[in-house]
């Protein structure tokens, strides 16, 4: 690797590093690729999903021939033959309370790449609760977001719990190129996180349509009900 950014000692962090995937929709398809050829070591993917044909606007990992298979089990193989010294686990469950611990322990980050605030709150929680850093993403319609979780920063609950639930894409839509954006943001800021970088407590959003793209300093709710005490 030619960036002295991550050097071989770099290198030796992601070879080390488990991610966990939550969703392997679009946002899933536009990050695991690059952190599979930037070469992390191990990869478990979680998703109940199976290949439908209105997926294929944006999920690149699949084509229509995969139409009624398991996302989990096509995304891995073609994962894959990216490189095939990636140790990938294929897990076709929704992440629940109940089964976040036994999935998420012994891994080293966790990717949001769902478009629900139930498993987004469920991460999250874990997250602050174990200290593994968590990268949250979204996109709906032209507009997406991005941001991370680690040690001490603002939770998903400081900066969204209070929220009304936001409409999923699969309702309202969603552009292609913004799921993408978004993807490559995420796999940007886990790679960052994995090479022990900071990242987290800012919020990045753009707007594929209007092109206006800001960077947001979170801040830490001293009453929140996940972090508030650590804060
Ligand atoms: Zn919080």
């Amino acid at each position: 690797v030619k960036l002295p950014e991550i050097g071989s000692a770099g290198q030796e962090k992601l070879r080390g590093a488990t991610v966990l995937a939550v969703g392997v929709g679009g946002l899933g398809c536009a990050s695991l690729p690059w952190l599979v050829r930037a070469g992390i070591g191990n990869l478990v993917l979680m998703d109940p999903g199976i290949v439908d044909l209105p997926d294929l606007g944006r999920q690149l990992l699949y084509r229509e021939a995969d139409m009624g298979l398991s996302k989990v089990t096509v995304a891995a193989e073609r994962l894959r033959a990216m490189n095939p010294d990636v140790e990938i686990l294929a897990v076709p469950l929704e992440m629940t309370a109940e089964n976040v611990a036994s999935f998420g322990s012994r891994v080293t980050l966790i990717l949001d790449g769902t478009d629900a605030m139930a498993p987004r709150r469920v991460m999250n929680a874990f997250g602050v609760r174990s200290g593994v850093p968590v990268v949250f993403g979204g996109a709906v319609g032209w507009a997406g977001m991005a941001f991370a979780v680690s040690k001490e920063d603002p939770c998903w609950e400081c900066a969204f719990g209070h929220q009304p639930a936001s409409m999923t894409c699969d309702a309202a839509g969603v552009i292609g190129p913004a799921v993408g954006w978004v993807g490559a943001l995420q796999a940007n800021l886990a790679l960052q996180l994995l090479l022990g970088r900071s990242v987290g407590g800012v919020l990045f959003t753009g707007d594929l349509l209007s092109l206006i793209f800001r960077k947001l300093r979170l801040k830490g709710q001293a009453d929140c009900p996940v972090c508030g005490a650590a804060v």
